[in-house]
């Protein structure tokens, strides 16, 4: 067969013949138009082949050899040499194989039959110099260097520093029209590297990558911007992001591996276009954030909420060091009582941040990102620490002295000198173990069950008191408390506040407590605000409670008034 051209598009057929064998890996386009003689050199210039079939089978081993590959450009020009015709062709390619950008030198040789013209050499030279790449370039067009920095090597696609530059144009070009930008992220693609390889977690990226260039959108860039980020900007149309968002997880589940595919997406509308595109990004970034681990919906959009959190925890990253170290956290005790005596019979240990002009950050606002990046552990010592320090201090001055307990974080748990840190405590203060009371939150137990069991065994064997705190605010269910090394229960208050105390409510709590009974383990209520709520208590007899009906967490010196 031949290819059926004149000789003025044989420059753009044998381009198009390139493309389509190192981009598609069909070699039958190239080799149907093989003349039965023909000769092939393979890149090294070592190997030659000789006939349509032996050629044929050299391209197939060239293409997967290199393959997934992805062409930026190819530049061709057509002479002709001891009257020989030929092709010679300059592509640069990326081999996402071998992680290279190439250069590859292709010589197609034709010969002219009667219908088109048939191939009969090609020489491969292949070369690996980015150096030379370069040069090669610069020496015939400039502007070919400028296109190698725009892309991505590994994908083809934009990288950062091109598509903010683009992206702005194109907002700044059509000044009517409102644009979104939607980052893409793989959920979890270390994993897909680790079990099928980094190669097919390389396709997999070319593979989306793919589906972003072929959008027929006439406003869209598509860029990657490190690993597994994607981002693109494209013209704000009803519902057109969730229709993308819904395509592009179809086509990730379509990919080869036997994976179920997950994609997470944030997406930030552009409400205001003078900001840096690199602003946008990080915006629809924070958005990508909040959707981490929930499936369900697997895209969250950005709002101005989001922005004050996350200022609020870049406040608490960058303060908290300083916070720590000139005491700024401080030890604040919520007395415990017993219904039946109306006595303190303990008290919890609370953290407070007291900023330097006075006002507070409550708990619930920076233990969660301390917890996220690490750090909770710092204030969780430092507070078990003053907490050992006002047992000893109550000890010296002859108080009666009842346990205090101190909060476990879920990090704690996972750090190997836990117990000996806080059996050194204990020591180091001179004070009972049975004193200084752990509360580990129900939700930790739910994370890593038998890691935590474990850990708990270990405690109650060195002699601490276990309590679960938060008992009923998630998912564990009373099963598991048979199983499991605890001695108090602590209900939470959210269990208290959904009673309705003769109903339902009422009888399920009533329940808990009797189990809890049954299998040995104490009950505590916290969050007890009112009358009604401790005579209902008083009457299931669950008898130690904490709450702000009797005291709100007060400063330690307030508290040593009390006992
Ligand atoms: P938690 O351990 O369940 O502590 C009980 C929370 O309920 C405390 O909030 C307390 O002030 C509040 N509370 C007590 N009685 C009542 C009541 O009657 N009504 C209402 N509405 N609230 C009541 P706080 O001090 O803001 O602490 C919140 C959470 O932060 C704690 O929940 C605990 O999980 C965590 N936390 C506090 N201090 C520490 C700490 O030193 N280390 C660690 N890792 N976490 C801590
Ligand atoms: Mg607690
Ligand atoms: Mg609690």
């Amino acid at each position: 067969m031949a290819l059926k051209v004149d000789i003025d598009n044989l420059q753009r057929a044998t381009e198009k013949l390139i493309k389509r064998l190192f981009a598609e890996g069909v070699v039958d386009a190239l080799a149907d138009v093989l003349d039965e003689n023909v000769i092939g050199f393979s890149p090294s210039g070592h190997y030659y082949s000789r006939g349509s079939w032996e050629v044929k089978r050299f391209l197939q081993g060239e293409y997967e050899r290199l393959a997934p590959c992805s062409i930026s450009k190819i530049r061709s020009r057509q002479f002709v040499r001891e009257g020989q015709l030929s092709i010679e062709s300059h592509i640069i390619m990326t081999s996402l194989q071998q992680r290279k950008l190439l250069l590859l030198n292709i010589t197609t040789m034709y010969r002219m039959v009667p219908d088109g013209f048939t191939i009969n050499g090609i020489n491969m030279a292949l070369d690996y110099d980015r150096e030379k790449t370069y040069e090669l370039l610069t020496e015939s067009n400039v502007s070919d260097l400028e296109f190698l920095a725009s892309y991505d090597s590994a994908t083809g696609l934009f990288n950062r520093e091109a598509f903010c530059i683009r992206a702005a144009d194109m907002m700044t070009d059509y000044p009517d029209k409102s644009f979104d930008i939607l980052r893409i992220n793989i959920e979890r693609f270390k994993i897909i590297n680790e079990i099928f390889g980094e190669q097919q977690g390389d396709k997999l990226l070319n593979y989306l990558a793919g589906f972003m260039k072929s959008i027929d959108m006439k406003l869209c860039l598509s860029a990657r911007l490190y690993a597994d980020n994607f981002v693109m900007c494209f013209e704000a149309r009803e519902g057109e992001a969730e229709k993308l968002i819904y395509t592009m997880q179809i086509v990730a589940n379509s990919f080869e591996i036997s994976h179920h595919t997950v994609l997470t997406f944030g997406l930030y509308h552009v409400d205001d276009m003078s900001i840096p595109v690199s602003t946008m990004i990080e915006r629809a970034n924070m958005a990508l954030n909040q959707v981490k681990g929930n499936h369900v919906t697997p895209y969250c959009v950005y709002d101005d909420k989001m922005r004050n959190q996350m200022l609020l925890e870049q406040m608490i990253v960058n303060e908290f060091d300083s916070a720590l170290e000139h005491g700024g956290f401080k030890l604040f005790l919520q007395p415990k009582y017993d219904l039946r005596t109306e006595q303190i019979i303990g008290s919890e240990a609370l953290v407070r941040w007291i900023k330097e002009d006075g006002s507070s950050v409550v708990p619930s606002l920076f233990i969660p990102v301390l917890e996220r990046n690490g750090s909770v552990y710092a204030v969780d010592r430092y507070i078990w620490e003053e907490t050992c320090k006002s047992l000893r201090r109550w000890t010296d001055s002859g108080k009666l002295v009842k346990p205090v307990s101190v909060n476990v974080s879920r990090i704690d748990l996972y750090d190997p000198d836990l117990i000996s840190f806080l059996v050194g405590l204990t020591q180091k203060y001179d004070i009972p173990k049975n004193l200084l009371e752990l509360e580990i939150t129900e939700s930790a137990y739910t994370d890593d069950p038998k890691m935590i069991m474990e850990v708990t065994e270990r405690l109650q064997n060195e002699g601490f008191v276990i309590l679960m705190d938060d008992f009923g605010s998630g998912y564990s269910s009373l099963n598991m408390l048979k199983d499991i090394h605890i001695d108090i229960l602590k209900l939470d208050m959210g269990f208290l506040r959904s009673t309705d105390q003769t109903g339902r409510g009422g009888n399920i709590l009533s329940a808990v407590v009797q189990m809890a009974k049954s299998l040995n383990l104490h009950t505590i209520a916290e969050g007890v605000e009112t009358r009604e709520q401790v005579d209902f208590l008083k009457s299931i007899g669950c008898y130690w409670v904490q709450g702000y009906y009797y005291s709100k967490p007060i400063p330690v010196e307030e508290f040593e008034k009390l006992i």
